[in-house]
Formats: structure tokens, C-alpha cells, sequence
């Protein structure tokens, strides 16, 4: 819907489909473009309140911006996402920005805050009823397991969940994957288990083996070239592991092999370093450096440092082996500064994050406060417009909204009657029981009057002791004699003991046309009539 504020009219909703569309193309192919287009887009989405679609512009300019490696626009955009979603109780789209909030956070390796919120957002997927959903989600947290020690047994349990879902989705290629990502929860553990426990670790590796050349089967048979690749990788290092050099050795000969066909960088180096760590296990040292150093040249040290620096630590140890020290000192002082160096850039991007994380907090509290102060604003002023319009003591409209009200209702051209109704004798009031109880008087007749009246009717107060009464149409003079009644009829033990009070009351109806100076002339002269007829009466205008 287009406000007065909104400086461009409503885009229609196929609008931002295709717009959202566009933005998830980009998103994987040119992160850039997708934050630039995102940013033009975003302003004009939350004018209009496209909340739906908001969301996904967001969403999708934080999976560009994690792409870019800007954490902190990444996580301010993901989780502007989840709240919106969370508002809407759209699970899916909430899952999906809670669980890109995750792979930020697993990058800044700030795993705990990592596994809490992919959790999250698997069971809203489940929520939803997406399988699909679910099982994407828990790979992405297995894989966010597996590179936490001692988070084995979780890896391997959500993984094999993983799995179960993807056939259970119809999807048997994502369950191969998942299936190559389990084996490699065994690896792990194998890894670990080493030093301590040797008989565990050889056990795991026989399961990683077993699950690592199924994966292979299966992804061979799905004809899935990456996922071919990456299985017998982890089939290299679980034969090492179990104590085969030479099965890991074919295995890695096969895969590079299939390199050759399907290359990638990545999984050439890789393979390298699986390789080069082979070689020095078995003693063939030099072969180890130059399997090392061939890696090396293919490493951007910027985006894999952890590759780094395991083909670093490869590279010190062959040395070592070989009797080249200063070589093996090289590599090892590489390796220490690249360890601080990390552990810098890890520190500097947390402190970013927390930073971004403060000034969001900071924002929400101010806009906090500026709603809190235009709330007080509105009542103050609400408050000053009735002052205006009332008077302070009965409550009642005063005369100024007298005025308006009977202008209004002139220009209105509907039929109304006035009274003036005077206190008789109130001077006597005042003289007798004092100021106060004159107030206090003034106060009760003033009820009696808003009581009285029907609901398009309306009691003011026209100064002093003098109400002025407006009535709808023109009832008959009962209704101001009933007034009058009732005033009469009221006791004042509690503040007059003994006293009576009566009013005197002049009606006029007002006619087609009439001035309000005339109407209230009339009215007044009745008044004075009534008056001057005794007091305690109704007195018709002429
Ligand atoms: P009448 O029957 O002719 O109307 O006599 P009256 O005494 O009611 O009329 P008069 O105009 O002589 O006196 C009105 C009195 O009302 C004078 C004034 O002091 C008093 N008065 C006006 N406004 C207030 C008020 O807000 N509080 C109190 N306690 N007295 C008021
Ligand atoms: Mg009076
Ligand atoms: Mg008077």
C-alpha cells in the first residue's frame, strides 16, 4: 500500500519475484553485482513495506557478502532476515538466514555459536515439513562437527540423518555427498585417536574406509565428478590411516587421474598435500618436499590457509627427516607467523563483528527512545488540544469548543436545539458554604447534565454558573423539563445540609438558517424570562 510518505508508487509483487530472482542468480555467480543491486533495491522494498520480499533481498545479499568475506554486512543482513521472517512466520526463509548466520559464524570459527544456530534452523525446516530443507541444513552442520574435536559422534549422527533424508527426498546425489562427508567424520576421529588410542583409531579408519568406498560406488554410478573426486581422497587418507600405504597411493594415482578430466584447484591441492603427508609417513622424505612445494605453488595463501599450513608442517617435518634443517626452520617460522597471523585476522573480524553487532544494538535502542519520546509527544500534545477544548473543573467542553460545536453543527444544516441552563441564586452558594462547595457544586451539576443527555447530544460549560446544552432535532420541552427535574430532585446533605438548588432553563430551536449570535440571543432572552418568572423553570424562546 503506498502512504503519503512513500516517494514511488507500490511495485507489484511479480516485481520483486523477478527482482529476488535476480538477486539469487548474482548471489552465486557475481557477489559483487548482488550486493550493489541489493542495496538499490532494499531502500524501496522497506518503504513499501514488501516485507516478503525485503526479507529475500536480504538474505540473499548476505550469502553474496559471506561470498566476499565481509562477515559483519553478511551477519547484519542475515539476521534483519531472520527477523523479519520470524515476523511473518515464513520457518523457511527464517531457517535459511538463521542457518547462513551459522556459516558466518563457522568461518569466523566461532563454532559453538555455529552449531547453536544451524540447530535452530533445522527444526524450523522440519517445522516446515521440508525434507529437502532439513537434510541441507544438517550436512552443513555435520560438516561444522567435523572440524570440532570431539564432536565426532555428532557429526556422524546428523550426517547419517542427513542422508536418510536425502533418499527420503528422492534426491540420492545429496545423499552420496552427505555419504562422502560421513566418511570423513571417521577420518577425523581416526586422526585423533592416534596418539591416545591406537586400536580406536584403526577401527574408526576401517569404517571410514567401508563408508568412503560406498561413497565412491555410488558417486561414480551418479556419475558425480566432485563428489567421485572427493570420496577417494578420503578412501587415500582411510587406507593410510588403517596402515596401506599402497592402496592410498593407487587411490590418489586414480583420482588425480580423474583430475585430468574434471579439474579443480581445489581438490588438486588436496590431493597434493594427502599426498605429500603419504611420502613422509613412509620415509620417502624428499618426495614429500617435492609434492609439498608443488602444492604450495598452488595455494592462494589468503582463502586456504589452513592447507597451508598442513603442507607446511609436512614440508618442516620431511626436512627434518632428510637432515635439512635451516629448510625445515624456514618452513616452521612460516608456519608459526602464519599461525599468529590467522589468529590476528580471526581476532580483528570478531572484534569487527562485535563492533557491528554493538552499533545495530545501539540503533535499535535509539529508535527505541525516539519512539518512546514521539509516544510522550502525542499524548502531550493530546493533552494540550483537550485543555483547549475543555474546562478544568466539571470536565465539560468549554465555550470555545461551544462555539466550533455550534458552527459545525449550522454548516451541518440538521435541526438542533439549545438551552441555557443558569444555577439560581448561586451567588448564595458561594456566600454561605463557601467558594469551595460552590465548586464542588458546580462539579455535580455538571454530572447531572452529562448523565442526562442522549449521545449525539452535548453538555458545555458556558461560563460561571451557566451550562449550555445542545440537543439533536428538536425534542420536546420534557427533555429540559426532566432536566430541570433532576437538579431539583438532587440532596446536598454532604455539602449544603439542608439546602436546595434549582436551575432555570431557556430552549431555543434553532431555525432554517438562523445566525448563532441570534440563536443564542434567543435562548438567553428565554433564560431571562425564566428568571424573572420565579426561578426553577423551563422557559420556551419565543
Ligand atoms: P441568578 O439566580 O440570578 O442566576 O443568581 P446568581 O447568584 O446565580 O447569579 P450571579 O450572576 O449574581 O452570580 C453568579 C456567581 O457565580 C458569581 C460568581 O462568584 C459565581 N461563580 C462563577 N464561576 C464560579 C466558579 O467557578 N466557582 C464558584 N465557586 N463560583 C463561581
Ligand atoms: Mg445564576
Ligand atoms: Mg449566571
Amino acid at each position: 500500500m503506498t502512504t503519503a510518505l512513500d516517494p514511488t508508487p507500490a511495485l507489484p509483487p511479480v516485481y520483486w519475484d523477478a527482482a529476488v530472482d535476480q538477486l539469487a542468480l548474482l548471489a552465486d555467480s557475481d557477489a559483487g553485482a548482488c550486493v550493489r543491486l541489493a542495496d538499490e533495491l532494499l531502500p524501496a522494498a522497506a518503504a513499501q513495506r514488501a516485507g516478503g520480499a525485503e526479507l529475500r533481498l536480504r538474505y540473499y545479499a548476505a550469502v553474496a557478502h559471506q561470498a566476499l568475506g565481509d562477515d559483519q554486512r553478511a551477519m547484519a543482513q542475515a539476521s534483519r532476515a531472520a527477523q523479519l521472517a520470524a515476523e511473518r512466520g515464513a520457518l523457511v526463509w527464517q531457517s535459511r538466514a538463521l542457518a547462513r548466520q551459522g556459516q558466518v559464524h563457522h568461518d569466523l570459527g566461532q563454532l559453538e555459536d555455529a552449531v547453536d544456530l544451524l540447530t535452530r534452523a533445522a527444526e524450523l525446516r522440519r517445522e516446515a515439513e521440508d525434507t529437502a530443507g532439513t537434510a541441507d541444513v544438517l550436512t552443513i552442520l555435520g560438516t561444522v562437527y567435523t572440524s570440532m574435536p570431539h564432536f565426532a559422534p555428532q557429526a556422524a549422527g546428523v550426517l547419517t540423518q542427513a542422508r536418510r533424508l536425502w533418499l527420503a527426498a528422492g534426491d540420492p546425489d545429496r545423499a552420496s555427498i552427505a555419504l562422502a562427508h560421513l566418511a570423513r567424520t571417521f577420518v577425523e576421529s581416526s586422526r585423533r585417536l592416534l596418539l591416545d588410542n591406537p586400536r580406536g583409531a584403526k577401527a574408526a579408519a576401517r569404517r571410514a574406509l567401508a563408508l568412503a568406498l560406498e561413497s565412491v560406488d555410488e558417486a561414480d554410478a551418479a556419475g558425480l565428478s566432485r563428489t567421485s573426486v572427493d570420496a577417494r581422497l578420503t578412501t587415500a587418507v582411510a587406507h593410510q590411516l588403517a596402515g596401506d600405504a599402497a592402496s592410498a597411493a593407487d587411490v590418489l594415482d586414480a583420482a588425480e587421474d580423474m583430475l585430468d578430466r574434471f579439474p579443480s584447484t581445489q581438490q588438486l591441492l588436496t590431493l597434493r598435500r594427502i599426498r605429500a603427508d603419504l611420502l613422509l609417513s613412509i620415509g620417502a622424505s624428499a618426495e614429500a618436499v617435492l609434492e609439498a612445494r608443488s602444492a604450495m605453488t598452488l595455494l592462494d595463501e589468503l582463502t586456504r590457509p589452513a592447507e597451508r599450513m598442513e603442507l607446511l608442517r609436512v614440508l618442516a617435518d620431511s626436512h627434518e627427516d632428510l637432515g635439512q634443517i635451516p629448510e625445515a626452520f624456514t618452513a616452521l617460522r612460516e608456519l608459526h607467523q602464519l599461525t599468529v597471523r590467522l589468529g590476528d585476522a580471526q581476532a580483528g573480524r570478531r572484534a569487527a563483528l562485535l563492533g557491528a553487532r554493538m552499533e545495530i544494538e545501539q540503533a535499535e535502542r535509539q529508535a527505541e527512545a525516539e519512539r518512546r519520546r514521539s509516544e510522550a509527544l502525542e499524548e502531550r500534545n493530546a493533552a494540550l488540544a483537550h485543555q483547549a477544548t475543555h474546562d478544568g473543573l466539571t470536565g465539560l467542553a468549554n465555550r470555545r469548543a461551544l462555539d466550533a460545536e455550534l458552527a459545525q453543527r449550522a454548516a451541518d444544516c440538521a435541526p438542533f436545539t439549545l438551552a441555557l441552563v443558569d444555577i439560581d441564586h448561586f451567588k448564595r452558594v458561594n456566600d454561605t458554604w463557601s467558594h469551595q462547595v460552590g465548586d464542588a457544586v458546580l462539579v455535580r451539576v455538571a454530572d447531572v447534565l452529562r448523565r442526562a443527555l442522549r449521545s449525539g447530544d452535548r453538555a458545555t460549560r458556558y461560563g460561571g454558573e451557566e451550562f449550555a446544552v445542545v440537543l439533536e432535532g428538536q425534542p420536546p420541552v420534557e427533555v429540559c423539563e426532566r432536566l430541570r427535574a433532576t437538579v431539583a430532585a438532587l440532596r446536598w446533605d454532604d455539602l449544603m445540609p439542608g439546602a436546595r438548588l434549582t436551575v432555570s432553563i431557556g430552549v431555543a430551536c434553532r431555525r432554517p438558517d438562523e445566525p448563532i449570535a441570534e440563536l443564542l440571543a434567543r435562548a438567553d432572552a428565554a433564560l431571562y424570562r425564566a428568571k424573572a418568572d420565579g426561578r426553577d423553570r423551563v422557559c420556551p424562546a419565543a
